[in-house]
């Protein structure tokens, strides 16, 4: 596979505290790119993320705290990077959030919540990111959708119409820059085991009265064909990839790396 060389480029990758965001900022670093990072978590860990990072990268790593169901925190963000940086040159929208029940039961404020930082947010960065783009002639935009932008799951309402309309908002901007250095692009992953996903795991084990071990096999063997986890470095080794010369004809793409799980 061609990659980027990402040196002296800056890549912000929302919801990067843990997880895939994490994930894939350490590829985007390993590329040479200096990397912002942004997400909730506990202050020294993330100094040591940012420490760990530019030891192994030799790169600058920024963080910027921004809560990004707020928008003047996302705009915040943004001037941060000019700042300090530069502006952007990658954009990770990465950040996400689910929340199950069935659409009866949902709560209203869970809908706005989830639709808000899995959607709106990658509006606003997006918005904010593209004139200093189309000024260099060049950007990467990727979107973490997900597989649920491509199908379905019950009790998943408002992250399966995010992430849908995540692709569809991925596709529009890819047609706004189609004659421009910028892309715009989406990985919908599978099951990945971050954070997010053990949660599931959990009540699937108090559920059933599994171990975590058993729970992660049923989940897995229910939708993912493969009965393995995608991994973070593999999303971010596809994460670099997009950046690279190589990719720049790929744009309102959505790249599923799921196992096998959208196939069925
Ligand atoms: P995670 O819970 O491990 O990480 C989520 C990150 O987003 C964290 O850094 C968290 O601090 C940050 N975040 C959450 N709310 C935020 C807010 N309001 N403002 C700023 N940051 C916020 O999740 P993950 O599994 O790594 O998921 C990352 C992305 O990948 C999400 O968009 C998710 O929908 C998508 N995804 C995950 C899977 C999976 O199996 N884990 C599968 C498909 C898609």
């Amino acid at each position: 596979m061609t990659t980027a060389t990402l040196r002296g480029k800056t890549a912000l990758v929302t919801g990067s505290t843990s997880g895939i965001g994490l994930g894939i900022a350490r590829k985007l670093a390993g590329a040479g790119a200096n990397v912002i990072l942004n997400g909730f978590g506990d202050a020294d860990e993330i100094r040591r993320i940012r420490e760990d990072i530019s030891a192994a990268f030799g790169v600058q790593t920024g963080y910027h705290n921004a809560d990004l169901s707020i928008a003047t925190e996302i705009s915040a963000m943004m001037e941060y990077a000019q700042a300090e940086f530069g502006g952007v040159d990658v954009l990770v929208n990465n950040a996400g959030i689910q929340h199950v029940a069935s659409v009866e039961d949902f709560p209203v404020e869970k809908w706005d919540a989830v639709i808000a930082i899995n959607l709106t947010a990658c509006f606003h960065t997006t918005r904010l990111a593209l004139p200093l783009m189309r000024q260099k002639n060049w950007g990467r935009i990727l979107n973490i959708a997900s597989v649920h932008g491509l199908v379905a799951s019950a009790s998943k309402s408002a992250y399966v119409a995010a992430k849908h309309g995540l692709i569809g908002f991925t596709k529009t901007v890819a047609l706004e820059t189609a004659q421009t250095g910028v892309t715009c692009n989406a990985i919908c992953p599978g099951w990945v085991l971050t954070p997010l996903v053990q949660k599931q795991v959990d009540a699937r084990a108090e559920r059933d009265g599994l171990s975590n071990e058993e729970a992660k096999k049923a989940l897995l063997l229910e939708k993912q064909p493969s009965g393995e986890f995608v991994t973070p470095d593999q999303l971010g080794e596809l994460a670099v990839f997009l950046c690279s010369d190589a990719a720049s004809q790929i744009r309102g793409a959505a790249w599923n790396m799921d196992g096998g799980w959208a196939a069925q």
